[in-house]
């Protein structure tokens, strides 16, 4: 049984949500994840100039089994598709997606078979980062915003989320 699962609602549970969310918002783990173009400037995100070390969060995991965000860094290819859904259900939950760029948004200038037209066909996505590709300043910006949302997130949401993810597993075997 999960923690949330045996604490009453009412004020020790939303001093709890709060310790807990500001726990999580400070130690996010992003996948090694790039795909395109907009990878460089995740990569340039990541090192001394901008420092995503003061966010917690410089360290990009090599598997997914330990990461928590999955930031979607360039245009996604039909063909990578199911690699990418593959990736995501094996990180554990919570978790969170970054759209990075106008290509994984929305498929951007790449209006053609061989590419998805929006990430969010293949996986929920959180935050919606324009540009082409967005500078690393827009990324921390997104990052910022993706600190809130996890910060003010309920404990049984992502319960809910789990869940839903193995009702959807169920369905597909
Ligand atoms: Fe490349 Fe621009 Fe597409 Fe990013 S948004 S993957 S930089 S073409």
């Amino acid at each position: 049984m999960g923690l949330e699962e045996k604490l009453p609602s009412g004020f020790l549970l939303t001093t709890v949500e709060q310790a807990a969310g500001w726990v999580r918002k400070s130690s996010v783990f992003p996948a090694t994840f790039g795909l395109a173009c907009c990878a460089i400037e995740m990569m340039t995100t990541g090192a001394g100039r901008y420092d995503m070390a003061r966010f917690g969060m410089e360290v990009f995991r090599g598997s997914p089994r330990q990461a928590d965000l999955m930031i979607v860094a360039g245009r996604v290819s039909q063909k990578m598709a199911p690699v990418l859904r593959q990736v995501y259900d094996q990180m554990p939950n919570p978790k969170w997606v970054i759209s990075m760029g106008v290509c994984a948004s929305s498929g951007g200038m790449f209006n053609n078979y061989a590419i998805v037209q929006g990430v969010d066909h293949i996986i929920p996505v959180d935050i919606y980062l324009p540009g082409c590709p967005p500078r690393p300043e827009m990324l921390l910006d997104a990052i910022v915003k993706l600190h809130r949302k996890i910060q003010s997130s309920k404990l049984g949401v992502n319960q809910q989320q789990a869940a839903q993810e193995a009702e959807e597993a169920a369905l597909k075997a």
